[in-house]
């Protein structure tokens, strides 16, 4: 059975870093849904085994999703980072993490964040770049801030 997501873990596409029960990757440009431009800072947690939903998760699995989720959050270096499942798209669960950048005006507040015309939006190049961004600050201490 093909799966968008196992099939970005084996080629690495996109991916932050990960452990041996997650992958941070970065949504990219020919995700389904997307077009070809993304949101820039737009991350995803996935689970390494293929699963539908949260309640598919073992509890050694769920910790490493919070985990994950938390040092994308850091890493992100955003006002505010939105979070959620969604699944409509691929049946391999993945936690959205999306930033919203400092400036961003109210009514584009999620989920309208990339309807903002001046809302950070790129293809491949801007995402690989964004990638080495985020993985170069993932191990920030938060008491350090
Ligand atoms: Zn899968």
């Amino acid at each position: 059975m093909a799966c968008y997501v196992c099939d970005k873990h084996r080629a690495g596409d996109g991916v932050v870093s990960g452990d041996d029960l997650m992958v941070l990757t970065h949504v990219l440009p020919d995700a389904p849904g997307a077009d070809g431009r993304v949101y820039l800072g737009h991350l995803t947690v996935e689970p390494r085994r293929h699963v539908a939903g949260l309640a598919d998760l073992t509890d050694d699995e769920a910790t490493a999703l919070g985990r994950w989720a938390a040092r994308g959050a850091r890493a992100l270096q955003a006002e505010h980072v939105y979070s959620s499942v969604v699944g409509h798209q691929v049946d391999h669960l993945h936690l959205h993490i999306v930033p919203r950048y400092p400036g961003t005006p109210r009514e584009y507040w999620w989920p309208r964040l990339d309807e903002w015309p001046d809302a950070p939006m790129g293809g491949a190049e801007e995402v690989t770049r964004m990638v080495d961004d985020i993985r170069a600050r993932l191990d920030v201490d938060p008491r350090a801030r």
